[in-house]
C-alpha cells in the first residue's frame, strides 16, 4: 500500500528526489564525496549551490534587483532578522504593520514588538481565524517601515488568493510576505513584495534552509543590534556564505527545483494543486459528515482543516487512516480536528485515497 504523508512540516518530498539524494548520498556525481561532506567554498558545492539559486530564480521569475538569499534560522529567526533589518529605514522607534490573519502572524507580531511599535491594521472581528479582513477595512499607518502579511497560514488553513496594494496609503512601504507554507504553489508576481520569505521544510526541502528574497533597496540598513551573521548586506555580499550555509538542505531544495521544473513549473503545478483542493474540499462540502470553517474565498489550498462532527470519533478516525497508511492528519493543537497538507508533492492520488477513506468512514459512522 502506498504511503501518503499528509504532514504540515517538515512534509512530504518528491520520490524522485529522495530517490536520486539516496543515489549520491555517498559520491555526489564522482566527487568523491558526500555533498554533506564537501567545502562550502569548494567547486563542487558553488557548482550545486549556483543551480539551486538560478533554478528559483527562473521558477518565481525573480527579477534582476532582487537578491535571493539562503539562511538559516527558520522563519520564526526571520520574524526577528526582518524588523531588525527594515527599521533602520526610518526613525526609531520605527512603526510596521501587521495584518493579523492566524496563528503565524500571532508570532510575528509579538517578535516585531521586540523591536519596534507595532500596529495591528487589520484583525478578525470575531477573534476567529476564518477569513481575511477586507483589504477595505485595514487601518494602515501613514509611513510604516513595512506592511507585514502572511500569505498562507498553515495552522488555521487560510490563504490569500489576492495581493494587497499597500503603497499609495502608506507612503510607499514595502509588502513583506511570509510565505513559509504557499511559496512555489501559485504563480506570484515577485515585484509586488519588498520581501519573501519562509523556511524551506513546507514546500521546498528540508527543515534548516530558509528562504529570503528581497528587493536591493531594502538592504544595507540593519540596526546596529542585528546579528552579523543575520544582516541581509553581509549575507548578500557573501553570497549567503557568510556563515557557513545549510549546505545539504540547499541540495536537496535545488533536486526540488528541477523536479518542479520538470513538473513544468509554478504554473503547472498551480493546476494541480487547484485540482487537488477542489477534490478535497467538495467532498467535505457535500457532507454532512465532516465540517470545515474557513470561509470559501480565502481557504488555503495547501493546509485543509477539517473536523469530523462528533468528535468522539476522532481517534478511530485516526487509527483508520493509519491502517490504510494516510498518515499525519491529526489537526494542530490549537485547532484541534484533522489537518490535511497537501503541498506541491502530494500527488492526487494521495488526495484521491484520503477522500476514499472520508467516505468509507462516514459510511460506516455516519
Ligand atoms: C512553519 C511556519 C513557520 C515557522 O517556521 P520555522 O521554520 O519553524 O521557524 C512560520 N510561518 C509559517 C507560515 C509556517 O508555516
Amino acid at each position: 500500500m502506498t504511503v501518503y504523508n499528509f504532514a504540515a512540516g517538515p512534509a512530504v518530498l518528491p520520490k524522485e528526489v529522495l530517490q536520486q539524494a539516496a543515489a549520491e548520498m555517498l559520491d555526489w556525481q564522482g566527487s568523491g564525496m558526500s555533498v554533506m561532506e564537501m567545502s562550502h567554498r569548494g567547486k563542487e558545492f558553488l557548482l550545486i549551490y549556483e543551480a539551486a539559486e538560478r533554478d528559483l530564480r527562473e521558477l518565481l521569475g525573480v527579477p534582476a534587483n532582487y537578491r535571493i538569499l539562503f539562511m538559516q534560522g527558520g522563519a520564526l529567526a526571520e520574524n526577528a532578522i526582518i524588523p531588525m533589518n527594515l527599521a533602520g529605514r526610518k526613525a526609531q522607534p520605527a512603526t510596521v504593520d501587521f495584518i493579523n490573519t492566524g496563528s503565524w502572524s500571532v508570532k510575528s507580531i509579538k517578535e516585531a514588538q521586540k523591536y519596534c511599535t507595532v500596529h495591528v491594521a487589520a484583525a478578525p472581528a470575531d477573534g476567529k481565524f476564518t477569513t481575511i479582513p477586507a483589504r477595505a477595512s485595514w487601518k494602515l499607518s501613514p509611513d510604516p517601515a513595512y506592511v507585514h502579511i502572511c500569505s498562507n497560514e498553515t495552522i488555521d488553513g487560510v490563504e490569500y488568493h489576492f495581493v494587497p496594494d499597500v503603497a499609495a496609503e502608506t507612503n510607499g512601504a514595502p509588502l513583506v510576505a511570509d510565505m513559509s507554507s504557499n511559496i512555489l504553489s501559485r504563480v506570484i508576481d515577485v515585484a509586488d513584495y519588498g520581501v519573501i520569505y519562509g523556511g524551506a521544510q513546507k514546500n521546498i526541502g528540508p527543515a534548516g534552509l530558509t528562504i529570503v528574497i528581497v528587493r536591493d533597496d531594502l538592504i544595507g540598513h540593519a540596526l546596529s543590534v542585528c546579528p552579523s551573521a543575520f544582516d541581509w548586506k553581509l549575507v548578500a555580499d557573501n553570497q549567503s556564505m557568510y556563515n557557513t550555509p545549510p549546505t545539504y538542505s540547499i541540495y536537496i531544495a535545488g533536486l526540488v527545483f528541477q523536479w518542479l521544473k520538470r513538473q513544468g513549473g509554478v504554473a503547472a503545478i498551480e493546476q494541480a494543486n487547484i485540482a487537488k483542493a477542489k477534490l478535497l474540499y467538495d467532498y467535505l462540502d457535500g457532507s454532512g459528515f465532516y465540517i470545515t470553517h474557513v470561509e470559501k474565498e480565502c481557504r488555503s489550498r495547501m493546509n485543509v482543516p477539517f473536523f469530523l462532527r462528533d468528535e468522539a470519533l476522532n481517534d478511530a478516525f485516526l487509527a483508520g487512516a493509519k491502517e490504510r497508511k494516510l498518515l499525519q492528519l491529526k489537526g494542530h493543537k490549537s485547532v484541534g480536528g484533522m489537518r490535511a497538507s497537501i503541498y506541491n508533492a502530494m500527488p492526487i492520488e494521495g488526495v484521491q485515497a484520503l477522500v476514499a477513506y472520508l467516505k468509507e468512514f462516514e459510511r460506516k459512522h455516519g
